[in-house]
């Protein structure tokens, strides 16, 4: 026994150096997923997609999940793959922080006979068994028709409006914007700078905003800011230079703060995307392939079989019938002060 506890120590020791939390897989384990995320800035990753994931594949059977968050450093999360894999996963769930750097990822899993679900962002290549995420153009397309129709509405001639994109390392970050951009260039809205925030950091958006109001001040109509936590830069550099009133601000995610800035008419508008559902099915898709079933999908994207869901645009409009609705917040959730 004492042998026993020493290398239960030895496995937890070495799951805990590489940032890893879960069990160590015991005899009894039916087998072993990674769950891979990027970032924990950003909420809907600890709050959501983790728990949701974890819930699942808990009900699936006795199944062990090592999850690990690469807190936006794409080497770590190299490292975090490679423990994952030398602990044993039979399957990784992977969220790459850099599209491109993650191939090497795929390729390791690969060679060691493990497949890879690309959840929410595409790994840029590779032979992938699955990608499951939403459609990220159509997310584009719904913040800047948001707010391209709202500016028209307000009537100002030519509105000019600034674009806060996501991070340069993440595909989805293009989409976004190549979905935005299909809207905004067929209107009169101008673009008076654009941005790549570095690891979506919100404090990296709110400083290089707090530099555009200094160059174009009352020029700034609105912001196309790609998520909730940009759009958090965004307005809190607008509240520091007192511009009032605020212009409208997109947003993603309708993480709890963002709708509770809806109501509050601080941010116009957000992206729901029912990230329960994409981490439900993610589980799903790991535990067929953890048992080696093929998987079926309904489409393709980049050759790679997906499944793509549907964004939904919020506004104060439509909080009750979205987010509320589907019980993703609840009303005492966004009338409580955080
Ligand atoms: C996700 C967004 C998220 C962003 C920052 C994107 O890839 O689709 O939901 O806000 O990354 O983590």
């Amino acid at each position: 026994a004492p042998a026993r506890r020493l290398a239960a120590i030895a496995v937890a020791l070495v799951l805990a150096v590489a940032g890893l939390t879960g069990c160590a897989p015991s005899s009894d384990s039916a087998g072993t997923i990674a769950l891979l995320l990027p970032d924990a800035k950003t909420s809907r990753y600890e709050t959501f997609d983790r728990p949701t994931f974890e819930s699942r594949v808990a009900e699936l059977g006795s199944y062990q999940v090592l999850y690990a968050n690469a807190d936006q450093d794409a080497a770590k999360q190299q490292q975090q793959a490679e423990s994952a894999l030398a602990n044993g996963a039979g399957v990784l769930v992977l969220d790459p922080v850099d599209g491109k750097a993650a191939v090497s990822i795929v390729n390791a899993a690969n060679s060691a006979g493990v497949p890879v679900i690309s959840y929410d962002r595409l790994v840029a290549g590779g032979t992938l068994a699955y990608y499951v995420s939403f459609d990220n153009e159509k997310v584009g397309v719904l913040q800047a028709t948001a707010l391209v129709d709202a500016l028209n509405a307000a009537g100002e001639p030519d509105p000019g409006i600034l674009m806060v994109n996501g991070s340069p390392t993440d595909s989805n970050a293009t989409s976004f914007s190549d979905g935005a951009r299909s809207v905004i260039d067929r209107s009169d809205v101008r673009i008076l700078a654009e941005y790549q925030t570095p690891d979506w950091s919100p404090d990296k958006a709110q400083a290089w905003v707090a530099g555009q109001i200094s160059q174009y001040g009352d020029k700034i109509a609105g912001v196309y800011a790609a998520n909730d936590g940009t759009a958090s830069g965004a307005i809190s550099a607008f509240k520091a230079a007192e511009v009032s009133p605020l212009p409208l601000v997109t947003g993603q995610d309708a993480e709890l703060s963002a709708i509770q800035r809806i109501v509050a008419g601080e941010q116009y508008m957000t992206v729901y995307k029912a990230i329960r559902q994409q981490a439900t099915l993610a589980a799903e898709i790991a535990v067929h392939l953890l048992k080696g079933e093929t998987v079926t999908a309904p489409l393709e994207v980049d050759g790679v079989p997906a499944t793509l869901l549907e964004p939904v645009a919020v506004t104060i409009d439509n909080i009750m019938q979205t987010v509320v609705a589907d019980g993703f917040w609840t009303v005492a959730d966004i009338c409580t002060p955080n």
